[in-house]
């Protein structure tokens, strides 16, 4: 039997009926750009989070550039990010012109909050923290360090829909919570997508005006903004998965419970969960030394893998002008060079986690 990294059929046919259902519905409406079901899902999805306000936009991607030129932080600044995070929350910073300072991840693949206070000078204008693979960061400390300098707060959410820290939602602890509607994520549509939560009013007036031209007016436009626009057939698919959400944390917690109490290789490295902490397992991801023999090893036993992500940020081609060489961040280097993604999916049986869980206890380097 062949084991994906992902499925996301099954998570469509887990739902068929209802997807079905509201794809005919929106089809047969007439209306297909920012329209009822956006709105409806904007309301749901900010009360999910414990949000004042969401809005829809187009992509993950979207939200955090959006984010930063909607907080005026662009040529000049500084914005503090992670390492090791997916390439997209740092072109969300330099799309604007701001410059990204990263800084090195602790034992939960989170931003190390010891080592946030030395990279701050007096052209840091905010932090983006990213709960990266599904689980929120020390925001306590965060949220601190944010205060006592006067630094904005941007929470890349794009792997943790319902990921809490103290009992907190993610994406509610500072000025703009964003997140992505991919259909791998958490909360997935079947297309691109995207939004931000946020307290403030105003940021979310000013979200809409940008995600559509920069206009409140027909016509009237206020500031060079986006085509940006969350559509109907998404919104309305993603109302259904939503309504679904708890039931979808639950699965992925049990897989993540199985795994962890049952894999006992000594050769892997599993995760932990931080104290005060929760994780919605948008990856389980262990760490191997020999992880490119253990992919090999699984790939013959029908079981693939994928690498979040084997090229950190700071070494892409795509950053060359920053001017970063390979040691510049060791710990982020070393956890591309041994972290590894197991299949966690909706969807996925208990005889494809017995099937991963035995090849992985038999693996011997
Ligand atoms: C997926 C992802 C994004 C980008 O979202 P898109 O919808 O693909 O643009 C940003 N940050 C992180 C951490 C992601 O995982």
């Amino acid at each position: 039997m062949k084991i994906m990294p992902n499925r996301l059929d099954r998570g469509f046919y887990r739902y068929q009926r209802e997807f079905e259902d509201k794809a005919l519905e929106v089809l047969r409406s007439g209306w297909y750009v920012l329209g009822r079901e956006v709105e409806s899902f904007e309301e749901e999805f900010a009360a999910y989070t414990g949000a004042r306000y969401c809005v829809g936009l187009a992509s993950g991607l979207d939200a955090l550039w959006l984010a930063f030129r909607v907080l005026g932080i662009g040529a000049g600044d500084e914005v503090i990010v992670q390492a090791n995070t997916y390439i997209a929350s740092v072109m969300g910073i330099t799309i604007n012109g701001a410059t990204p300072v990263f800084v090195e991840p602790d034992a939960y693949y989170n931003m190390d909050t010891e080592k946030i206070e030395e990279k701050i000078t007096e052209r840091t204008k905010a932090i983006l923290v990213v709960h990266l693979y599904g689980q929120a960061s020390g925001m306590d400390r965060i949220v601190e360090i944010c205060r006592r300098y006067h630094l904005r707060l941007v929470e890349d959410c794009a792997q943790s829909h319902g990921a809490c820290f103290d009992g907190q939602m993610t994406g509610t602890f500072g000025d703009i919570g964003c997140f992505s509607f991919y259909p791998s994520k958490n909360l997935g549509a079947f297309g691109d997508g995207g939004g931000i939560v946020t307290n403030d009013e105003k940021i979310a007036r000013d979200m809409r005006m940008y995600r559509n031209y920069g206009s409140e007016k027909r016509y009237y436009n206020k500031v060079v903004g986006a085509n940006s626009r969350l559509d109907e057939l998404q919104a309305g698919l993603l109302r259904v998965r939503l309504s679904h959400i708890q039931e979808l944390e639950e699965e992925r917690r049990r897989i993540a419970a199985r795994y962890a109490g049952e894999l006992d290789n000594p050769l892997l490295v599993l995760p932990e969960v931080r104290e005060k902490a929760t994780a919605v397992w948008h990856q389980y991801v262990i760490r191997c030394e020999a992880r490119d023999e253990l992919i090999r090893y699984l790939e013959e036993r029908g079981i693939g893998t994928i690498i979040h992500y084997p090229i950190p940020p700071h070494l892409s081609e795509a950053y060359a002008y920053l001017g970063f060489r390979e040691g510049d961040f060791p710990i982020t280097e070393h956890y591309a060079r041994t972290v590894l993604s197991i299949p966690m999916y909706s969807g996925m049986t208990q005889e494809e986690q017995t099937q991963v869980i035995e090849a992985l206890n038999h693996f011997q380097g």
